[in-house]
């Protein structure tokens, strides 16, 4: 079903013809986010280039009872950006101005569409820096980021994205402003801020971000350790953190990503290690090297079979650019891969993943794994073709079995990815009737008639009955092709 066209209309007297697309070859760019297992040509693009003519396209949108669907770069991994049956896909890439960099209040004021980098880049000049770093910051953009709560390898010791925020312009499908938070830091009533932060583009869209800037630290030292046993290294997670000490960034890579990501980067990992841990410590120069010292003291007690520290600026960057494209490094070993997302406590580390590489065992599927060690955030990537008959079917029977690890450790079904559409099933294990009949009530109040993002994030009840149904009676796994709202 196509958009009424007396909405085309409105549409393009509210941000200009050039920035309406309707062909399908126009708007066949935009069919899916990097979760590329689910596609669908939007029936209508739209690219506004002011926020004000965000809010007419909204306010259009209501009219027409139409859905919306909000867009920044399209890196999202678990299919929030894409398109509905009947909806305009609403591109904030536009919007990228940077309106502020105010040095002495230490903040940056800017439009949704500026990428997570050029915030540390224009903050550079003034010694300061936006600290949460996901690994896609070159493209993704920040109103995706607050959409998502991204975070990044730094965000252990910085934070996630809600705990960088000041401030936060929303655009309502009912027609109306709201400003949240303030960039004078705390500001009174509910704190709605962090209620927008993660919200998957369903309660409002971001037009207007206030980020805090942290300064450059003194001083930088990355250390890169290597063992021969997997368990070993999970352990060393849990023991830095005990030891008192707050790496600025603590990723582990077993054996396949790592190799992947040194034939991809060529950054220096030996290649002969089972697994591989990257921690990094900033702050101040005192502070750091008494860190590096202990940090030292605790790997050696779990049996590091290798340690280097980083020699300058160049070679860090080296160590951290195999991480930082480990996910493309993996992705050459196969047709196809799936990113996972799920976060467990740390102590569970080793568990989890001896569960994993059984659950691969039993599947057939090899996995790798990069991820956020410090923060309990795993990154299994899940290799597989999918033109082989039944490969991808059995990569997402995996990949939910691998969350329900996750929930059976106390986890969570996502660390920093979201929902989307790819983890609506997965919701239903980690959530009661309850809480769900409450993310429900709040989506209601922003958005009564449902057009925003629907049937992202939130599963409804009689999907999840359909869910367990299916779980109990052990048929396929329902990971959606399209929401079911
Ligand atoms: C190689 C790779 C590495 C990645 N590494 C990380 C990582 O380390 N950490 C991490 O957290 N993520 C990571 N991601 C995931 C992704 O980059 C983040 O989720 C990012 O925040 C998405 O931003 P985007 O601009 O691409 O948003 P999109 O994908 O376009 O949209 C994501 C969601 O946000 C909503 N949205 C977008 N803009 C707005 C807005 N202005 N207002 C309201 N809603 C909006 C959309 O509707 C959608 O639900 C990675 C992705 C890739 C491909």
């Amino acid at each position: 079903m196509r958009p009424d066209p007396a909405l085309i209309d409105e549409l393009r007297a509210a941000v200009g013809g050039d920035a309406v697309l309707v062909s399908p070859e126009a708007c066949a760019p935009y069919e899916c986010d990097a979760l590329t297992a689910h596609r669908r040509t939007p029936d209508v693009v739209v690219l506004p280039g002011t926020a004000e003519q965000v809010m007419e396209v909204l306010r259009a949108c209501r009219r027409h009872s139409t859905p919306v669907v909000a867009r920044g770069a399209g890196t999202g991994l678990s299919g929030g950006a894409l398109p509905v049956e009947g909806g305009v896909l609403l591109v904030l890439a536009r919007l990228n101005r940077v309106l502020e960099v105010d040095p002495l209040r230490r903040l940056a004021r800017v439009e949704p569409g500026v990428t997570n980098l050029e915030i540390s880049q224009v903050a550079a000049p003034h010694a300061l820096y936006y600290a949460p770093d996901p690994s896609s910051q070159v493209a993704c953009t920040i109103g995706g980021n607050v959409a998502e709560n991204s975070g990044g390898v730094h965000c252990l010791k910085h934070g996630l994205t809600v705990h960088n925020l000041l401030a936060v312009r929303v655009a309502t499908i009912e027609g109306e402003w709201l400003t949240l938070g303030s960039p004078a830091g705390e500001a009174p009533g509910l704190p709605l801020l962090a209620l927008v932060t993660g919200s998957e583009g369903m309660l409002g869209v971001v037009t207007e971000v206030t980020v805090r800037l942290k300064p450059i630290p003194e001083r930088v030292e990355l250390l890169m350790a290597a063992f021969d046993d997997v368990r070993r290294c999970a352990d060393a997670v849990g023991r830095v953190i005990a030891a008192g000490i707050v790496p600025a960034g603590l990723e582990m890579m077993d054996a396949p990503a790592l190799r992947a990501a040194e034939a991809f980067a060529h950054c220096g990992y030996p290649q002969d290690a089972a697994a591989l841990l990257l921690c990094e410590l900033d702050g101040l120069t005192h502070d750091v090297e008494r860190e590096l010292a202990s940090v030292q003291d605790v790997l050696r007690q779990c049996g590091v079979t290798s340690l280097r520290l980083a020699r300058d600026a160049t070679e860090r960057q080296r160590m951290w650019s195999g991480r930082k494209s480990a996910f493309p490094a993996v992705g050459r070993l196969a047709p196809d891969y799936f990113c996972m997302d799920g976060t467990i406590p740390r102590r569970s580390l080793a568990q989890v993943l001896e569960g994993i590489a059984e659950l691969s065992g039993k599947f057939g599927l090899s996995v790798a794994n990069v991820f956020h060690a410090g923060d309990g955030n795993l990154h299994p990537l899940i290799l597989f073709d999918a033109g082989r008959a039944g490969e991808s079917e059995s990569a997402e029977h995996l990949g939910a079995e691998i969350l329900e690890l996750c929930i059976a450790a106390g986890g969570t079904v996502t660390g920093e990815h979201g929902v989307g559409v790819e983890k609506l099933g997965p919701m239903c294990s980690q959530f009661g009737a309850g809480e769900l009949e409450a993310f429900h009530a709040v989506k209601r109040v922003f958005d009564p008639d449902s057009l925003l993002n629907p049937g992202k994030a939130v599963p409804t009840l009689a999907r999840c009955a359909d869910y367990g149904a299916m779980r109990v009676h052990g048929g396929k796994l329902p990971f959606p092709h399209l929401p079911r709202f």
